[in-house]
């Protein structure tokens, strides 16, 4: 790029179009211009981008605005008078309206003084990255990874993925608020930082078979929450890569708090009775069978006791059905406070019930019985002064002949009806 002194632009010498071939080369947009911004040399990109099939001396002496329609672009020239007038080096981003085919397309621009032998400033020279196809892709990623935090943040569970050395490398906004901290100050965090001991034990080896095995993990787990609420969650920990490749873990954990509730509350309603709030006859048979085996086994003693109230028929009849619930809510209290908390009162019937009472002997459960009847008596559904409730009761005790609970119940039954034949309101043993 010689010029003679007189300022006509000198014929380009080998090694001049040496150089432009190579700036012809380097994929960049490289040109010069004079303190007035007229081009003194443009290499075959900006050309190009000027006009296609532009040549070199069609462009020298010409600005940039002669061959490109820009609206004012203030920012540009200021730019321009930074350069020429104070010798600063300019590095931005610019967005140029190709108006051939109307597509914007972003470049990479660096602006720097030209200086001449004594260091003054002569012009400026430009270097331009077309950097179009990084930006776009940029966004695209950009984009992708907003949408995906999006999904991630709105899904109703806790998402968080750790590292083989259990490092949580990524936790979504429910993980965050699971653990009463924001989601970057999990990062980099292990269970144990954030979790019970014992807890995060458990996940650790959970995540410690999944590395190992490569096989996923579903499973239900319970975990207090930041405000000490105890929460259930079901969660499918899977095999995965970490963003460097290393193997990591991803977790998906539902909070299903409401649904265990619910089914707890199910299952305690399946063994409850609801009018009395007491054991019904399934779970009596139920616990009845599993401790006749053990006391078989401990040679322990083991007795029950079946309850019918006598004459119940006349008390609904006399004063109505819900003075009878009420009644056998009143008997049920009335049982409880006479035993023992390993002693178990069932309401196997309408008006009937029965106690188990583990390791007690025959005289023991006949004495309980007793009480029971004595109890009963101050039971007295039409008010002071009007006829007491009378229970008709049968006991008995494990025999070594009994091969299982059921022979024990039916001899209690028997023993029942015996009282019954009695004449009510009397314990009978066999
Ligand atoms: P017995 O002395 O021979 O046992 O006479 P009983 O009247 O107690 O016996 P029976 O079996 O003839 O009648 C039982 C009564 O218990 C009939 C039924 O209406 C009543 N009963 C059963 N379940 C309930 C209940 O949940 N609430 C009320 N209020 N009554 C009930
Ligand atoms: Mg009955
Ligand atoms: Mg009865």
């Amino acid at each position: 790029m010689s010029d003679d002194s007189r300022g006509t632009p000198a014929p380009p010498t080998s090694s001049d179009l040496a150089y432009r071939q190579v700036l012809d080369e380097v994929g960049a947009f490289v040109y010069t211009t004079d303190l007035q911004g007229h081009y003194t040399y443009a290499n075959r990109l900006v050309l190009d981008l000027l006009r296609p099939g532009l040549r070199l001396d069609e462009v020298i002496g010409k600005a940039f605005t002669d061959f490109v329609k820009i609206d004012e672009d203030a920012e540009l020239r200021q730019t321009d008078i930074r350069v020429l007038r104070d010798g600063e080096t300019i590095y931005r981003e610019e967005a140029n309206l190709i108006h051939a085919t109307g597509e914007l397309r972003t470049y990479w621009s660096i602006k720097k003084p030209l200086r001449d032998a004594d260091g003054a400033i002569v012009g400026m020279i430009g270097i331009s990255h077309d950097i179009t196809d990084k930006k776009r892709l940029e966004d695209a990623v950009r984009r992708h990874k907003d949408l995906l935090d999006t999904v991630l943040d709105s899904v109703d569970a806790l998402v968080y993925m750790k590292d083989a050395d259990g490092l949580f490398l990524y936790a979504n906004q429910r993980v965050a608020q699971a653990f009463g901290r924001p989601a970057e100050a999990i990062i980099g965090c292990r269970d144990a930082d954030l979790l019970p001991p014992e807890v995060a034990a458990r996940f650790r080896e959970v995540d410690r078979r999944i590395l190992a095995t490569r096989e996923r993990s579903v499973s239900e787990e319970a975990v207090r929450d930041a405000t000490g609420r105890e929460c259930h969650y079901w969660s499918v920990v899977a095999p995965c890569a970490a963003p460097d490749g290393t193997p990591a873990v991803i977790g998906f954990s539902t909070d299903i708090t409401e649904l265990h509730e619910l089914k707890e509350e199910l299952q305690r309603q399946a063994r409850t009775d609801s009018l009395t709030g007491i054991a019904n006859r399934r779970t009596l048979f139920v616990e009845a069978q599993a401790a006749f085996s053990r006391s078989r086994r401990h040679g322990h003693t083991l007795s029950l006791i079946a309850i019918d109230l006598d004459h119940f028929k006349q008390i609904n009849d006399r004063y109505g059905h819900p003075t009878g619930d009420e009644v056998l809510r009143d008997f049920a209290q009335a049982c409880l406070d006479c035993l023992r908390k390993e002693d178990l009162l069932a309401r196997t019937g309408g008006e009937e019930f029965c106690i188990l009472l583990p390791e007690t002997p025959l005289a023991h459960a006949n004495a309980t019985a007793e009480r029971i009847r004595e109890v009963a008596a101050r039971i007295c559904p039409g008010g002071r002064d009007t006829a007491p409730v009378t229970a008709s009761i049968g006991v008995t005790c494990m025999e070594p002949a009994d091969a299982s609970f059921d022979q024990m119940f039916s001899r209690a039954d028997k023993a029942l009806y015996a009282a019954k034949a009695q004449g009510r309101d009397c314990v009978v043993a066999l």
